[in-house]
């Protein structure tokens, strides 16, 4: 048995939402224990695409927009101070991000999307941080590399990009370590009990005795949160991506489905699939994607497919977070939301004071729970 005096808060789940949670109780003085079950799976966390990313987020919804845009204004400083203190270059290209369209039919559609982003935030007084681009403003963005011919224009924002996410997790991991932060990887809950003042964690590791939870574990939350009789209404999608060879850079700033890495690589995506729980990658699906990639940029047909990989995207059933207090089980979280490479830096700074007893932030409340329960 753990001794119950030891933690304040134990975050169960150690992916891009529960160490950034983690890393944010730690630096607010808590003393907190993040337990994950294993480093092997192939979850979200380590299998994402790696923007910083606002543009298509919340239509029809100008709150998530709202809480999107601030996520990325907030990155800069936010792996700034990650990045002094942790020693990791995290790779941040912030400044443009494209969407990228072939042919009319996919630009009317997005010029459509954008157009009605725009008037939601018009609606607000706010400015949609985004705006429609023509053919030949993407060549001058890409410069000399020569455009397939369906190219047909996107929409371009000057506040996304794209990040390393592997270097993201390990940094955000790292620093949570250094300011005294107990990590258990290999570590799986089995089992939630509430007696008397604590939480009763039953684990592959040993009993833990916790006063506050946090349940962050992606789509082990859907296990937990059931020991607590309750229902997480998520949804997995699954999205397969390539990675080429190393070739040297050509393109300086991502796009929304292809964007060159740090070290050469181009990582082509993504596939949006429903196919329940399965993460096996398919040859129709990356030849769907090559081809894509190639009426984008001819010149990649030359390059060599290296890698291809799927993971499963945690969505809830109306696309937006859930950040909540589980009712009946005072001092304990649930949280699920898609998108935690982008929202990194609000779920570090925002989230903890509420989560040590503090006011819930106006800018998350309509994200609860209840909302399901109709
Ligand atoms: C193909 C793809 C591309 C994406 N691209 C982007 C992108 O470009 N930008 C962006 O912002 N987002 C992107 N995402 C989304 C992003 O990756 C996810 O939002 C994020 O990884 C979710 O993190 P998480 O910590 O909630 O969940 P996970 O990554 O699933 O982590 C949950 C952790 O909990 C642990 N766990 C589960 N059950 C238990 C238990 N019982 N006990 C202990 N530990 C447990 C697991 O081992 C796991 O490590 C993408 C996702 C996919 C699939």
């Amino acid at each position: 048995m753990e001794d119950h005096n030891r933690y304040d808060v134990c975050v169960i789940g150690g992916g891009l939402m529960g160490s950034a949670v983690a890393l944010g109780l730690v630096r607010s003085g808590a003393r907190v224990l993040m337990v994950d079950k294993t480093n092997r799976l192939h979850t979200a966390s380590k299998a994402n695409f790696g923007l910083v990313w606002s543009q298509s987020k919340g239509a029809g919804n100008r709150g998530y927009s709202r809480f999107s845009e601030k996520a990325v204004l907030e990155f800069t400083d936010f792996t700034g101070w990650l990045e002094e203190e942790s020693g990791i270059d995290i790779e941040l290209r912030l400044g443009a991000g494209l969407i990228l369209c072939l042919g009319d039919q996919e630009l009317s559609m997005r010029t459509e999307s954008i157009r009605k982003m725009q008037h939601e935030a018009e609606l607000h007084g706010e400015k949609h941080p985004s705006q429609m681009v023509d053919r030949e403003d993407v060549q001058g963005l890409v410069g000399k590399v020569a455009l397939g011919e369906e190219v047909s224009g996107g929409s371009f924002s000057s506040i996304d990009g794209d990040i390393n996410p592997l270097l993201l997790l390990k940094a955000m991991r790292r620093v949570f370590i250094k300011r005294g932060g107990i990590f258990i990887n290999g570590c799986a809950v089995k089992g939630i009990e509430k007696l008397d003042e604590n939480y009763h964690l039953e684990t592959s590791s040993g009993k833990i005795e916790v006063p506050r939870i946090v349940l962050a574990a992606g789509f082990g939350n859907i296990p937990l949160l059931a020991m607590m009789g309750r229902k997480l209404p998520l949804v997995a999608e699954k999205g397969q991506l390539l990675v080429t060879e190393r070739v040297k850079p050509f393109l300086s700033f991502p796009f929304s489905s292809l964007r060159q890495t740090g070290c050469g690589s181009v990582m082509i995506g993504y596939t949006q699939e429903n196919t329940g729980f399965e993460i096996g990658t398919t040859v129709s699906a990356a030849v769907g994607l090559a081809k894509r990639a190639i009426k984008i940029f001819p010149g990649l047909r030359h390059v060599r497919v290296v890698r291809s990989w799927a993971s499963l995207r945690i969505l809830t059933e109306d696309g937006l977070p859930i950040y909540d207090e589980i009712n009946d089980y005072p001092d304990s979280y649930v949280l699920a939301t898609h998108s935690c490479v982008t929202l990194a830096s609000l779920h570090m700074s925002l989230l903890p004071s509420w989560i040590l007893g503090g006011k819930r932030p106006d800018i998350i409340r309509k994200f609860k729970l209840e909302r399901f329960n109709v």
